[in-house]
């Protein structure tokens, strides 16, 4: 079996092109969808993600602004400037890139985002919410995982789905949503004695680690869905994935390539979530 190649970029090419028909009815009111990014220090790759999420917006028609400041910047000055922001009524997102200095505690700066404008989907009430299965902004890549998945066609209703990794913005958040789609979850983690005998078992594999070739032909059964998070450098220092692709793509059903599959989708739901927010407020206007 050779898999199909589940390509990110042109899914979200399609959700993107739906994203910005929403745009469009709502600025027809005279509602810009707004996002605030906040860019602490100088990190190379976190300068590179707020970039492309900017031009992001600017191609779907939204607004954005971007806030920068040094890493020097207290904590107190931050919660401050994330309290504008909440008030702000032409700011509908409000995304802290991460990581932030050491000095900062992320989860204060965080919780100091308004759930309502949360559109990372890392607020511990958008995870209770999602949790509990009530509407919430989700977390960004596992929304695109499900987005994939839901693409191709894959029912996860008594699928077991597999998830190597278990971080916060990641792995528990994509086993949650596919619990929340009636599938059978197992979490695999650094401490997971004999990975390949739980791997093995997987109809849908999820790897989120960030090691790259630690998932190889012995890991995957026949005919699995296989969604590769990770972004890694080859020894040529090019952008790979945690799963050795070549082989993996001879047992599976489907496969992610990396780069191309779910790099391309996280933005697209930030995105989608800043609309959401958009048409949150528009239609709380409509009905009060
Ligand atoms: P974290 O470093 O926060 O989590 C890594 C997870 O992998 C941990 O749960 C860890 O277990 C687990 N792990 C480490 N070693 C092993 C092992 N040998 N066997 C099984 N599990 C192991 O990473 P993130 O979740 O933030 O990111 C994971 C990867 O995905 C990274 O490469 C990152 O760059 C990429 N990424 C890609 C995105 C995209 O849009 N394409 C978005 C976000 C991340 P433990 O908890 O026990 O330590």
């Amino acid at each position: 079996m050779t898999a199909k190649i589940i390509d990110g970029k042109e899914i979200a090419q399609a959700v993107r092109k739906g994203i910005a028909e929403e745009v469009g009815k709502l600025r027809a009111k005279n509602i810009i969808p707004g996002l605030a990014v906040v860019l602490v220090g100088d990190n190379q790759a976190s300068r590179t993600y707020v970039t492309n999420k900017q031009k992001a917006c600017r191609e779907l028609g939204m607004h954005s602004v971007l806030i920068e400041y040094p890493a020097s910047l207290s904590q107190a000055k931050l919660i401050k400037k994330i309290n504008e922001l909440n008030e702000d009524n032409t700011i509908h997102g409000i995304l802290v890139q991460l990581p932030l200095p050491e000095h900062i505690a992320e989860t204060e700066i965080i919780e100091a985002i308004s759930p309502d404008k949360d559109v990372d989907g890392f607020h511990p009430i958008n995870i209770g919410r999602m949790m509990t299965g009530q509407d919430a902004f989700l977390p960004c890549t596992p929304h695109g995982i499900l987005e994939m998945l839901h693409h191709i066609g894959c029912d996860l209703e008594g699928k077991h789905a597999v998830v190597v990794g278990r971080s916060n913005i990641v792995g528990k958040p994509a086993g949650q949503l596919f619990l929340n789609e009636n599938a059978t979850v197992t979490y695999c983690h650094s401490r997971t004695k004999d990975l390949a005998s739980y791997t093995r078992q997987a109809d849908i594999l999820v790897v989120a680690v960030g090691k790259r070739d630690m998932i190889t032909r012995e890991h995957v059964k026949e005919g699995a869905v296989v969604i590769d998070v990770g972004m890694n450098r080859n020894d040529e220092g090019k952008l790979c994935g945690d799963v050795s692709f070549q082989e993996v793509q001879e047992t599976a059903s489907y496969i992610t390539p990396v780069p191309g599959g779910v790099g391309p989708m996280t933005i697209t739901m930030l995105m989608k979530n800043t609309l959401k927010s958009a048409q949150n407020v528009h239609h709380a206007s409509l009905t009060t």
